[in-house]
């Protein structure tokens, strides 16, 4: 009894998406942003379609039972299938659909750390996420980024180390001038969420940011992992929000307010958005939480991950 209840929690905390049940009712709308780049909106991350004479880059991949709609909303574009697909991160809003377009013959790139959750499995928001099978792994994989010279266009694909989880990558089309910034960037629908059990932190978010506000000017799209298209403008209000909620979440600490205390002051209220699934109290949280200057490039948060195993053990045995 005790097992079927457990199972019953397993099969509500599965990582299926809330929409896998009216899968058929999710349209997929198309919004160009220039000749030879588009965007899909359905459920889940928001897609780009970068097209051209070189063949057909997807950037993200929503739910797989949303692959066929997908492939017609490409086909509709008159771009070919899918030759290369870049995850942005491992969650599975945005990665989904990674097997079926693995075995219609994608390239899948991502960053180092995205083929490793994907490999291993992993939990995030209360729910789990079995190991992906092979097809589904990206097997092109880089460490701080990667160049594309596809189309016309040069893509820089950049890591953004410890952000909204520790695999993130921003896009950067210099030609078309515009960004997809993943959940680094959730644009009008919800206050930032930090994926901390996945390496993320908010420090990160903020970088993340401000390197994207460094090199894009007042004519760049930039697409959010969800929500509408926005400006660079709409960007730096989100980075004045970020920093302000920091600040206000640091200061608290630093005079010895406790989470529940700084929570209670609600330093996010005022930016909390109706509808959004994380709250001004877990977005605080988060910050609270939040490591900084994780040192980039040694893929720190697996050494200590290590280490803090290690102390564990060692405390266990001298028990
Ligand atoms: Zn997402
Ligand atoms: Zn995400």
């Amino acid at each position: 009894m005790v097992r079927a209840a457990l199972l019953a929690v397993a099969t509500l905390l599965a990582p299926l998406p809330a929409t896998a049940q009216d899968v058929s009712k999710v349209e997929i709308r198309t919004e160009p942003v220039t000749p030879g780049l588009a965007v899909l909106f359905g459920a889940g991350g928001n897609i780009a379609v970068s097209h051209g004479a070189d063949g057909t880059i997807l950037v993200d991949d929503q739910y797989a039972p949303l692959t066929p709609k997908i492939e017609a909303a490409i086909a509709a574009l008159g771009a070919p299938p899918a030759k290369w697909l870049i995850n942005t991160h491992w969650h599975g809003d945005h990665s989904g659909g990674n097997e079926n377009f693995g075995k219609a013959g994608a390239m899948i790139i991502a960053h180092d750390h995205v083929r490793e959750r994907l490999a291993e499995g992993s939990v995030h928001r209360g729910g789990s996420a079995a190991p992906a099978p092979k097809q589904a792994l990206p097997v092109l994989t880089y460490h701080d980024g990667i160049t594309l010279h596809l189309n016309g266009d040069t893509v820089q694909v950049m890591h953004a180390p410890h952000a909204h989880t520790d695999g993130d990558s921003i896009l950067h089309w210099k030609t078309a001038n515009a960004f997809h910034m993943g959940d680094l960037f959730f644009h009008k629908v919800t206050l930032p969420y930090i994926d901390l059990s996945s390496g993320g932190s908010a420090y990160g978010v903020l970088a993340a940011a401000d390197r994207v506000l460094g090199l894009a000017d007042d004519k760049s799209v930039i697409i959010p992992g969800h929500g509408p298209l926005a400006t660079k403008a709409d960007l730096a209000a989100y980075r004045a929000m970020l920093a302000e909620v920091i600040a206000a979440v640091e200061s608290a600490k630093a005079a010895g307010q406790t989470l529940a205390q700084v929570q209670a002051m609600k330093p996010a209220a005022k930016y909390e958005v109706k509808g959004g699934f994380i709250s001004g109290d877990a977005f605080v949280a988060a910050i609270f939480n939040s490591e900084r200057g994780h040192p980039h490039g040694v893929q720190p948060d697996r050494s200590k991950d290590i280490m803090g195993a290690h102390d564990h053990g060692a405390e266990t045995h001298s028990h």
